[in-house]
């Protein structure tokens, strides 16, 4: 089976060095290492080293002279701020041979930022300023450090600042452009996003298309149930790396796993559930027990939700199951309140009640305690009601799981069940 994650084409190397002492400490998890592998990987480059270092002159510099030693992009992260320990644009300007100078564009920006957020600029915050000599700066909105690159005798130092706040998007809105504008090519990405079929099974069905994919690429990412499939193209324009993105994409959906695919380039399911109510002109509403209000609440998210969405109840005790939404006192009691039975009534309680075309429930064991033989943690029984009738889904997510996922699973299958209801009609 191909390995799906190596599926890439590492036709040149990069380097990630990230610098702080926090991160040594382990204070702080290297959160930056991975976003940028996945970006560098998914961009074409083969990452073969991470390393960090702490912000000591001496060891910064023996880092670079490694890192760049094995590639010739090099990415770093941290240690641009104003303190006298934040060394990093220094040792590389030192490296290279190249002075510091002020950038004034860069103290104007950072004047502007603090204005804007009504902060008081310190003297300190001027150092931030100083560029090596020929620099390409990336201004910063999200933060006062601009991020900056230097590229010199065929080698390339990429200085990004620590928080990943300000990282990410300076990454996509910046760095991304700018190795796509240095490497001479187009690069485009789609995602494909895929539920209810695990990553596993996802490479398995798509292997012979993987082994022959090099170009475009696919790489994997999986989170809470949910995998994405991004597929990345690199071409002489753009248009052409489109093309070839959207010929992948039509094989994915074309194969086994087409069915299983909600969304291209799809923010979420919750997302997708919302937009396809507006489309279709139709109403949801949510009964919760063990999600504890996350389906009304991940739905609630959604600017422009409240055309759709009527509203929701949480009703833990079974008391209220039957005040509030007339689960019937004989149901709790024969098939207990964890029942394909209770979920059904309760869906259909919930969209009595608020009037809505579509009503959704679940009611399970979230755990960690509270699991019997017959229903051990992780059982959910989610209820669909609609004016075709009722219907369940039962989950087994079993006890390996946190209560945290046992929830968002449970909420992503209940939007799972409303999409496939309304996309089944015609
Ligand atoms: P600042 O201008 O905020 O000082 P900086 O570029 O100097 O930015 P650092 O001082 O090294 O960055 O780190 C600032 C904060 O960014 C850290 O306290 C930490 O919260 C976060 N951070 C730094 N490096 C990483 C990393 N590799 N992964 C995740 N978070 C990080």
């Amino acid at each position: 089976m191909t390995d799906i994650k190596n599926n890439i084409n590492n036709d040149e190397r990069a380097e990630i060095l990230c610098v702080g002492t926090e991160l040594l400490l382990g204070d702080i998890v290297n959160t930056n290492a991975a976003f940028l592998s996945r970006e560098l990987a998914s961009l074409g480059f083969g990452v073969y080293h991470h390393s960090v270092v702490g912000d000591n002159p001496e060891r910064l510099k023996s880092a670079l002279e490694l890192a760049l030693s094995r590639a010739d992009l090099v990415i770093m992260s941290g240690g641009l701020g104003p303190t006298k320990d934040d060394l990093t644009k220094e040792t590389v300007a030192a490296y290279f041979g190249l002075p510091m100078e002020l950038h004034a564009e860069s103290l104007t920006a950072i004047r502007e930022y603090f204005a804007r957020t009504g902060r008081v600029m310190s003297a300190n915050n001027e150092k931030q300023a100083y560029m090596p000599k020929g620099a390409r700066v990336f201004q910063n909105r999200y933060g006062t450090a601009p991020a900056l690159a230097i590229a010199k005798d065929g080698k390339t130092v990429i200085m990004l600042p620590g928080p990943p706040v300000e990282l990410i998007p300076l990454f996509f809105e910046e760095v991304a452009p700018y190795l796509q504008e240095r490497s001479g090519h187009a690069i485009v990405s789609r995602n494909v996003n895929i539920f209810g079929m695990g990553e596993s099974a996802v490479a398995e069905k798509l292997d012979a298309l993987l082994c022959e994919s090099q170009n475009p690429t696919v790489a994997p990412y999986c989170k809470e149930g949910e995998v994405r499939l991004r597929v990345t193209a690199r071409a002489d324009n753009k248009q052409e790396a489109e093309r070839m993105c959207g010929e992948l994409v039509d094989k994915i959906l074309e194969s086994e796993v087409g069915r299983f695919v909600y969304g291209i380039d799809a923010e979420s399911m919750e997302k997708v559930l919302v937009d396809t109510l507006h489309e279709r002109k139709l109403t949801l509403s949510a009964a919760e027990s063990c999600t504890g209000g996350l389906i009304a609440k991940r739905i609630t998210d959604i600017a422009g939700c409240s055309d759709v969405f009527f509203g929701g109840c949480v009703t833990y005790t079974n008391e209220v199951k039957e005040r509030l939404l007339g689960v019937r006192h004989e149901t709790l009691e024969k098939y207990g309140a964890v029942s394909a039975e209770t979920a059904k009534e309760m869906a259909r309680g919930v969209r009595l009640v608020t009037g809505s075309d579509i009503g959704l429930s679940a009611t399970g064991i979230a755990g960690p305690g509270g699991g019997t033989d017959a229903t051990p943690v992780g059982t959910v029984f989610l209820g669909i009601s609609t004016p075709d009738g009722e219907d369940f889904r039962r989950l087994s997510l079993s006890g390996r799981r946190s209560r945290d996922f046992i929830r968002i699973v449970s909420a992503t299958n209940a939007y799972d069940m409303a999409l496939k209801w309304i996309l089944a009609k015609k």
